[in-house]
């Protein structure tokens, strides 16, 4: 996807620390930050949302990879969200698959 800006963070036409990044997946800070952390981890491949996808590997991989990204900041104790936000509704505003990583704050129930 040319003109998809977490494709460019991904394939690295867009310089960007990674948190963490592996084959499959990588995870960066997020640029307008909920909470004192606030990581997206993003599938390379691009999924225009949750919805589209077609390959439970994916699922695999990002889970996977969000907890090792909260095992390495040390937020196992105190806990964690994780959130995918799909389409109008879920509050979606970039088309491509990601996983939001949210800790260091008492986040609240339920949310907006
Ligand atoms: P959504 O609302 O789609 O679930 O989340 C998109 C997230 O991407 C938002 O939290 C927004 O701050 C973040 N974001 C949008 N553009 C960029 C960018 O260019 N760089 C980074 N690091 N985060 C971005
Ligand atoms: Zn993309």
């Amino acid at each position: 996807m040319d003109d998809c800006i977490f494709c460019k963070i991904a394939n690295g036409d867009i310089p960007t620390n990674y948190v963490y990044s592996d084959d499959r997946v990588v995870a960066f800070n997020d640029l307008n930050p909920q909470a004192p952390v606030h990581v997206l981890v993003i599938p390379r491949q691009h999924y225009a949302s949750s919805a589209a996808v077609d390959d439970p590997s994916v699922w695999s991989s990002l889970m996977d990879s969000a907890v090792k990204v909260a095992r390495s900041l040390g937020l196992e104790d105190k806990g964690y969200r994780m959130v995918i936000n799909t389409g109008t509704d879920g509050g979606q505003t970039v088309p491509h698959l990601h996983l939001h990583l949210l800790a260091g704050r008492n986040l609240g129930w339920p949310p907006g």
